[in-house]
């Protein structure tokens, strides 16, 4: 088998935590097929993270491989506090006073965060992934009566969903600003914000960002039943850089039955509008415990590559799993496996590519199918000619080179895209293309298509389409 076919069109996102927390395991997880990697900060310290920063741009660069940085903010996950001997059970029927900052007492419970100032009376607090549900009763000053509607138990630190309570202008908490002023001193590259209710959330991020000079993109987690409303859903994904179906959260606030819907829905507006999209939560989570995914599973993430997701994401299973580096290479090899049999699906014409480097990129796209040619290889400024390319779903790799690493980085996640980073000049992609063959990547002869612009290093001057053979 000839190297060329290693390069994986559907990106891997691993989460990093306690059991990949080295540079030896960062190294490996990088090596074995993650493009990405997620720090979550409903976890993280600012120590750990920073040395995990560091580790990471380290082993991608003893392996010359960008990868992209996503700082998950935790937003307005709210949890349980600590319930004592970490057991309480509740019956259908039972009041529960769930109080802010309370110790538990009784039937007053504890919350990290002051319910009172959001959730109205007639709205749905659930508990412990859904596992317990209840209706609000009464709301007073620091506390929220409900009334509980089924057996169960209640143990410290639970997350609770409000999917009926409007959480308009505020999603963003304290904690939220704190983290993101440390990852803009700490090179991250995506930031992803939980819980988006509507598109006025990113565009309130954009703006933070941009006032303190960062670069990095935003990721929306559409994980709440506003952020599905029809119109609503289009306008996060228009705003956004990057939209993750965050099957978790979603499925407690809006019935799992409905998450594959919304899933498909989310990998299309996507693709129309050269949006990264990511299919997160449970993709392998058999491999938490067991050396292999269930069935179920591995039809799961090739079922994500055929519908033509950017990236495939873990998270316990990097973080807290038995097998980490066994999951990330057992992940690539469904990902292989399916590309090579089945290509995924691609819209005939991303309505929303009207500009200059859309049409560039589609007839691009068009040539690199009917010459069989064996990679297009992207000069790219600010990326947006590698996201066009990468949105119409090419079945050979998009080679993108660019002499920003922030870009470089960035391009990791995107669909096909195979990022590098090299000096601005006349021949910077026939030049990498040459290396390539060199190093066994492209075969020889290998045939390209070029995408570039006259003047190398210039925004938006992408205006040239050339067919290169290498001997
Ligand atoms: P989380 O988000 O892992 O940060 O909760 C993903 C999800 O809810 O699926
Ligand atoms: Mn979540």
């Amino acid at each position: 088998m000839s190297k060329q076919t290693e390069f994986k069109r559907t990106k891997i996102i691993a989460t990093v935590g306690p059991a990949t927390n080295s540079y030896d395991a960062i190294y490996k997880l990088i090596n074995a097929g993650a493009n990405g990697l997620r720090l979550n900060f409903s976890h993280a310290t600012y120590e750990t993270a920073s040395q995990q920063i560091l580790w990471i741009r380290q082993a991608s660069h003893e392996l010359d491989k960008p990868v992209a940085i996503f700082q998950d903010l935790q937003g307005p996950k709210i949890r349980l506090g600590e319930v004592i001997d970490n057991h309480y059970e509740v019956k259908t029927g039972d009041e529960l006073q769930l109080r802010f900052n309370a110790a538990h007492e009784g039937n007053t419970l504890p919350t990290q965060y002051d319910l009172s100032t959001k959730v109205k009376p007639g709205e749905r607090v659930l508990m412990f992934d859904g596992r317990i549900k209840t209706v609000t009763t009464d709301v007073s000053d620091g506390t929220v009566t409900v009334r509980v509607e089924n057996d169960g138990v209640l143990m410290s630190r639970k997350g609770i969903n409000l999917p009926d309570t409007d959480f308009s202008g505020a999603i963003l908490t304290e904690k939220d600003y704190a983290d993101i002023d440390f990852g803009i001193d700490h090179d991250i590259d995506y930031v992803g914000l939980s819980f988006v209710h509507s598109a006025y959330d990113i565009h309130l991020l954009r703006g933070y960002l941009a006032e303190k000079g960062s670069r990095a993109q935003i990721m929306a987690k559409v994980e709440t039943s506003s952020a599905i409303q029809e119109d609503e859903l289009e306008k996060i994904v228009e705003a956004s850089d990057a939209v993750m179906v965050a099957r978790g959260d979603l499925a407690v606030e809006v019935g799992a039955e409905i998450v594959p819907v919304v899933q498909r829905q989310i990998l299309t507006l996507c693709q129309e509008r050269a949006k990264v999209s990511i299919v997160a939560t449970q993709m392998m989570m058999n491999m938490v415990n067991e050396p292999e995914p269930t069935r179920a599973e591995v039809n799961d993430v090739s079922h994500a590559a055929i519908m033509g997701a950017d990236c495939v994401m873990l998270s316990d299973e990097t973080a807290n799993g038995k097998y980490p580096i066994k999951t990330v290479e057992s992940m690539k090899r469904i990902l292989l496996y399916t590309q090579t049999h089945i290509p995924s699906h691609s819209l005939a014409n991303p309505q929303y590519l009207t500009s200059h480097s859309g049409a560039i990129s589609s007839a691009a796209v068009q040539l690199a199918k009917e010459l069989h040619v064996d990679a297009i290889v992207a000069e790219t400024k600010t990326g947006a000619t590698a996201h066009h390319l990468a949105a119409y779903r090419p079945l050979r790799p998009i080679i993108s080179v660019t002499s920003d690493p922030r870009v470089a980085q960035q391009l990791t996640l995107l669909y096909a895209t195979k990022s590098f980073l090299r000096p601005d000049g006349e021949k910077a992609g026939l030049k990498l293309a040459h290396d390539l063959v060199e190093k066994g990547y492209l075969p020889r002869p290998a045939t390209v298509v070029l995408v570039s612009g006259r003047q190398p290093g210039v925004e938006g001057g992408t205006d040239t389409i050339r067919v290169r053979t290498i001997e």
